[in-house]
């Protein structure tokens, strides 16, 4: 089949490896095969913050891990939300394609609105799953490689392209998530790795600051290692890390630790951290600013123009 890939990231704080194994090592493999889309969702930043903080440099920040990480611009289009106001004008009739009762019941945006900190939640936290379904549906999107927290999203997506292909003629494909080697990857407190949490290993950080998370993480007191997801999550959950950095069985690394207990674990992890990281920190270092704005230039251009063509047969099939 020959795929449109759409996926992206909320410009709210540095890529970690919960991304890199969720979705962006899938991005990188399928950059080659099939047209590629990477949103940068800017407006989705303030779903659940008053304010979208630091932007713009946030904004460059993103889209140098993406380079980092082996992400080509001349393969993908890589664009913003704020620059695209025809995919934005999606999110209205789509909005009246689904239910109330449907929007609220969302697993994903209940698990936001747990670890949200303000004080009331916005009518922005129920419907950005809609407008998730405009990134995806603008390029007719058909494979969204993304972590396991996304597939509600992904579900409400072929709800609104479906509904939309029965009210007003066949317009949309529906699209399937493609989750990564690690849909969920568990951060240093045991929780989902966000950036949002504290709780996460930079792709930007320095040895030194990988170093010092790894060291405080939590661990237990015995000494054997083993790898028991139920009884000593946060064992296997560092072991898991290890495992996925060095493209080892987390059980093996176990086996090699033995009685070394918590210290020798921690020290295993971090050089393997700090090994997966080096050439991700060294390609990093290579691009500019100036990169980015005319990758940024670019890509909102070409997304502009799929938007218009996606938005005009949405409105010719709807009779405006
Ligand atoms: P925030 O806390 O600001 O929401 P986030 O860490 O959840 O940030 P997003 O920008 O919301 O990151 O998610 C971008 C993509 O990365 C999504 O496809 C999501 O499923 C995936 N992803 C995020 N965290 C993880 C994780 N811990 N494991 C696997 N995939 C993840
Ligand atoms: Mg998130």
């Amino acid at each position: 089949m020959n795929h449109v890939v759409l996926t992206g990231d909320r410009p709210t704080g540095p890529l970690h490896l919960g991304h890199y194994f969720g979705s962006l090592a899938n991005r990188v493999r399928l950059q080659d095969t099939y047209e590629m889309y990477v949103l940068i969702a800017d407006y989705q930043v303030i779903t659940d913050r008053d304010l979208p903080g630091s932007i713009q440099r946030n904004i460059t920040e993103l889209l140098l891990d993406y380079l980092a990480v082996g992400i080509d611009p001349a393969k993908v289009i890589v664009f913003q939300h704020s620059a695209i106001p025809e995919l934005n004008q999606l999110l209205l009739p789509f909005l009246s394609l689904v239910s109330v009762a449907e929007l609220s019941r969302n697993p994903t945006v209940k698990d936001e609105i747990a670890h949200s900190s303000q004080q009331a939640v916005s009518g922005l936290m129920y419907t950005y799953p809609v407008h998730q379904a405009a990134d995806i549906l603008f390029c007719k999107g058909t494979l969204v490689p993304v972590g396991r927290d996304q597939l509600p999203h992904v579900e409400v997506t072929r709800l609104v392209a479906r509904r939309f292909n029965e009210r007003y003629g066949e317009v949309f494909p529906l699209p399937e998530a493609m989750m990564g080697e690690q849909p969920l990857l568990k951060g240093l407190d045991g929780g989902k790795m966000s950036k949002s949490r504290g709780n996460a290993i930079a792709l930007s950080a320095t040895e030194d600051e990988t170093a010092a998370l790894i060291r405080k993480a939590r661990t237990d007191s015995e000494r054997l290692i083993t790898f028991d997801e139920t009884n000593r999550p946060e064992v296997a959950n560092l072991l898991t890390l290890a495992g996925l950095c060095l493209g080892r069985a987390p059980r093996d690394i176990a086996d090699e630790i033995g009685y070394g207990g918590a210290a020798a674990l921690k020290r295993l992890v971090t050089e393997a951290v700090n090994e997966f990281l080096r050439p991700i920190r060294k390609r990093r270092a290579e691009h500019t600013e100036g990169d980015v704005r005319r990758i940024l230039a670019e890509g909102n251009e070409r997304a502009r123009e799929r938007a218009v063509i996606t938005l005009g047969e949405v409105r010719d099939a709807m009779g405006f």
